[in-house]
């Protein structure tokens, strides 16, 4: 991911808020890096744009090497589907959807067969130790589980790129630090992660925290 100069502005009647300042960086492939910053700096409006939710109003975002600064919302939307998984703080589960068609649901909008779905969903449960409570609904599981329910749908679909939101918000430290192990994982067998965090203790996870102020990346840490 190569972001240059990106710009965000969202007006209302009256006021002009400018989000992303003329942002720019770099992710490599298989980098884990945070993106810390003061709220209201700009964190979400970044996530949004790079998640492909959202439009800059400037500047260049290139993914896999392709410009899709511009790219339509029928173009956005084909590859958000294929390429990244996303985890939020609040899980964001359907409550009306077992623990085994929350994680399918990806998979059936890139109209993945039926028997290719169940083993690929079973495959995944799996990996992150809930399969046991596949026919549950997720208010019938903890917030550690529902977390790992939330991991297991974001990486169904073997995306290139993670993003992550506070994943760790609305859990305890050892839940924590249970996603943030699965997180890591995932990133050591090559999946790429950039993770908005306000947990610094979270953020030595990553290779790299980029620090945000005023829509501006204004200070990179190395880790390791
Ligand atoms: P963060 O995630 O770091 O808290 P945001 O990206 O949510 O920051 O917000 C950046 C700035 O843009 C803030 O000043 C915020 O008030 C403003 N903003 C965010 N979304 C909207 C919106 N939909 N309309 C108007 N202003 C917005
Ligand atoms: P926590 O310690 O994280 O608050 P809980 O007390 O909510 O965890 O849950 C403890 C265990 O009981 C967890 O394994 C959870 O999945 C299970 N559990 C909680 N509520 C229900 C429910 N309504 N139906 C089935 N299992 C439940």
């Amino acid at each position: 991911i190569k972001i240059s100069n990106l710009e965000k502005v969202y007006r209302t009647e009256d006021v002009e808020t400018v989000a992303l300042n003329k942002l720019s960086f770099e992710v490599k492939e298989g980098e884990f890096v945070a993106i810390m910053g003061p709220s209201g700096c700009g964190k979400s409006t970044l996530l949004n744009i790079l998640g492909l939710l959202d439009d800059p109003d400037g500047g260049s975002f290139l993914f896999n090497g392709l410009e899709i600064a511009h790219y339509n919302e029928r173009k956005r939307a084909d590859l958000r589907k294929k390429n990244i998984g996303f985890v939020f703080q609040s899980f964001n589960l359907i409550d009306e959807l077992t623990v085994f068609e929350n994680v399918e649901l990806p998979l059936i909008y890139l109209g993945i067969s039926a028997t290719d779905r169940k083993k690929r969903v079973e495959e995944v449960l799996d990996k992150m130790q809930i399969m046991h409570r596949r026919n549950h609904y997720p208010q019938q599981l903890s917030g550690g589980q529902q977390q790992r329910v939330a991991v297991a749908r974001a990486v169904v679909n073997n995306p290139k790129l993670i993003l992550a939101d506070e994943p760790t918000g609305n859990l305890d430290s050892s839940n924590g630090n249970e996603v943030m192990q699965l997180l890591t994982d995932l990133n050591e067998q090559g999946t790429t992660i950039i993770m908005v965090t306000h947990s610094e203790h979270d953020a030595r996870y990553s290779h790299r925290i980029i620090r945000m102020l005023d829509g501006q990346a204004v200070l990179e840490n190395i880790i390791a």
